[in-house]
């Protein structure tokens, strides 16, 4: 599965990120997190990216590209990954779309955390307080005055990302302003809809059917609602008609919902239906006419 977690600081990217990776067993590739590493080895990439992040700005675009680029490279991203905190400008998303294709990798999703901006300031606060008190290190760029500033870039360069990946079909907009397992669930059950964890949980079902006489409809139906095979998850989720079950309130599933054509088994089902109620109106004149 790979992904990108689209929202403004705050919005609990980093949090659902880690709930990801642990469910789905992907890395998390921040680069904010890779960048704060970086300052604090005092590489000459942090040596560059110091005083830039410190004051709420954004990093030049070369620079976090090469630093993603290198970490797509490494064998623990082939799994899958959640990108998170990339890309922040449309330029660094068209980088990014000629870095996938040059590595043949696809993108399954980009998941936006739509947030109330009123709630994130205290948000934050409530987050640099938690720190505080478990002792831990707080953020230098977690303060009201630079997460404004963030913020401000996050609307300008940020946003326009929203319409660059809808317009894709990748865009899936999920309501951040729930509970942070409300949330999770949410992501999961989309992901689900669109097929982008279907193989896996297939593959359970196959595993668990191992392919006897007596299990011959079970599996026959497995391979019918899975992908036939892992690359090609998104017409498996369109054939099973999965991805076509509305979405809660909160969320939307962009673009990427079903065509609303029915399933063959619909198809099948209502030919029966209208066989049956044929032969029905078939029987009734019968009667009728040896009544008469
Ligand atoms: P984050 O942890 O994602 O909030 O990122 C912290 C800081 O790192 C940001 O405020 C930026 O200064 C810098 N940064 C992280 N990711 C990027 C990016 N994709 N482009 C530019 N700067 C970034």
């Amino acid at each position: 599965m790979r992904l990108i977690l689209l929202g403004p600081p705050g919005a609990g990217k980093g949090t659902q990120a880690q709930r990801l990776i642990h469910r789905h067993g992907i890395v998390q590739l921040s680069t904010g997190e890779m960048l704060r590493a970086a300052v604090a080895a005092q590489t000459p990439v942090g040596i560059k990216a110091q005083g830039i992040m410190a004051s709420g700005g954004l990093v030049p675009d070369e620079i976090v590209i090469g630093i993603i680029s290198d970490r797509l490279d490494q064998p623990d991203a082939a799994k899958g990954f959640i990108l998170d905190g990339f890309p922040r400008t449309v330029p660094q998303a068209a980088a990014l779309d000629e870095l996938l294709k040059k590595k043949h990798i696809k993108l399954d999703a980009v998941i936006e955390l739509r947030v109330n901006e009123s709630a994130l300031l205290q948000r934050v606060e409530t987050r640099v307080a938690e720190m505080r008190a478990r002792g831990e290190e707080v953020r230098i760029d977690d303060t009201p005055e630079v997460l404004t500033k963030r913020l401000a870039s996050y609307r300008s360069l940020t946003e326009p990302l929203i319409h660059y990946y809808s317009e894709r079909r990748k865009l899936l907009t999920v309501d951040g302003m729930m509970t942070i397992e409300h949330v999770t669930r949410e992501i999961n059950r989309i992901l689900g809809a669109i097929g982008a964890v279907e193989a896996k949980a297939a593959l359970k079902v196959a595993k668990a059917k191992p392919a006897a006489k007596a299990a011959k409809p079970a599996v026959r139906k497995a391979s019918k609602s899975a992908p036939r095979s892992a690359a090609a998850p998104k017409k498996a989720a369109k054939a099973s008609g999965k991805a076509g079950k509305p979405v809660s309130k909160g969320t939307k599933i962009g673009t990427k919902t079903a065509a609303k054509k029915p399933s063959r088994k619909q198809v099948a089902g209502s030919r029966t239906r209208s066989a049956l109620k044929a032969g029905k109106t078939a029987k009734k004149v019968t009667k009728k006419r040896a009544k008469a």
